[in-house]
């Protein structure tokens, strides 16, 4: 008996490797008050490299008084250039900072936007089309300076808010376009308050998709309620292979409460090596990074399963070039 509707894609698709873009010195950090001293940071940076880190989010370019935890992204990021095939981001929430962002030659500058009305207002105090429009002022300056910056447009609250609910998929995808028309390089999803399903983010991972091609080239996950991985399956399975995540997991949003947590890198590079996707990264290596943070941000909550079980015997770990 023949099927003529069977569906034509294999089952399960993964792509052969896949990028863990450390996010925690951002996300993370600023979500926790205390200050990390520089050096701290710095030793993190540089030992994430060692351990094969390649995509590092800094910090961000937002006004000391208001995140003073990331007062030292300038100085980061100008570490961060000086480690051989490092790709270094920083987030930058206007103009101001993309200037900042381009002079310290960051290879990546990611402009956050929240396709939630609500949350753009009480986040970044402009409207979403507001956030595309200072979008289109980034790309003028980039390419007047003769920068070679790439500009991602992150699009947040992209499977609803906590302030306003829900947030439509045709709402997303028009402003990812409108990203894309003003001149962003690349755009990604974020799902800013951990309200995504795995369905949810096949369905709409695959609309993004379709729209930006290889333009789309991140996804974003807090593990709020414990979908953080299996959303990633599902966005894999899509063929997005670029993750941001927390070492340690740590991270939230100051405008979600109880949105405690990225997707923790480590639990992350371990479903990935788990299944076969290379990711270039000495998972021992980072997990002793991860004892060291964690010693420096003793008190703080920290996520992770790996930490506390500790590698099963079956486990291959990935035959990474030293
Ligand atoms: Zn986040």
């Amino acid at each position: 008996m023949t099927e003529p509707s069977a569906p034509a894609r294999p089952h399960a698709f993964l792509p052969p490797r896949a990028t863990v873009r450390e996010v925690g010195l951002r996300d993370g950090l600023q979500s926790i008050a205390r200050t990390l001293p520089t050096a701290h940071k710095r030793e993190w940076i540089r030992a994430a490299h060692a351990a094969g880190q390649r995509e590092i989010e800094v910090g961000s370019f937002v006004p000391a008084r208001l995140l003073p935890q990331l007062a030292d992204t300038a100085e980061l990021l100008a570490f961060a250039k000086t480690l051989p095939g490092l790709f270094a981001s920083v987030l930058v929430p206007n103009l101001k900072g993309a200037e900042r962002a381009i002079e310290g030659e960051a290879d990546l500058l990611v402009v956050p936007l929240s396709a939630s009305h609500a949350h753009s207002l009480a986040n970044l105090r402009k409207t979403p089309d507001e956030v595309v429009a200072e979008v289109g002022r980034i790309r003028a300056a980039r390419d007047a300076a003769g920068s070679r910056t790439l500009i991602e447009g992150g699009v947040g609250t992209a499977f609803g808010c906590t302030l306003q609910g829900p947030v439509a998929p045709e709402e997303v995808l028009r402003l990812m376009q409108a990203l894309l028309d003003a001149g962003a390089d690349r755009v990604s999803l974020a799902d800013t308050v951990g309200y995504a399903d795995p369905a949810m983010v096949r369905r709409l991972f695959e609309r993004a998709r379709a729209i930006a091609g290889e333009r789309l080239w991140c996804g974003h996950f807090h593990d709020t309620r414990g979908l953080g991985l299996a959303n990633v399956y599902a966005a894999l399975e899509v063929g997005i292979a670029r993750f941001d995540a927390c070492l340690a997991g740590i991270g939230g949003c100051p405008h979600a409460p109880g949105a405690s947590g990225n997707v923790d890198t480590e639990d992350l590079l371990f479903m990935l090596q788990s299944m076969g996707v290379a990711t270039g990264v000495d998972l021992r290596q980072l997990l002793a990074l991860r004892g060291r943070v964690a010693q420096w941000l003793d008190g703080e909550t920290l996520q992770g399963t790996l930490w506390r079980a500790g590698f099963p015997k079956t486990f291959a770990q990935e035959e990474v070039a030293a």
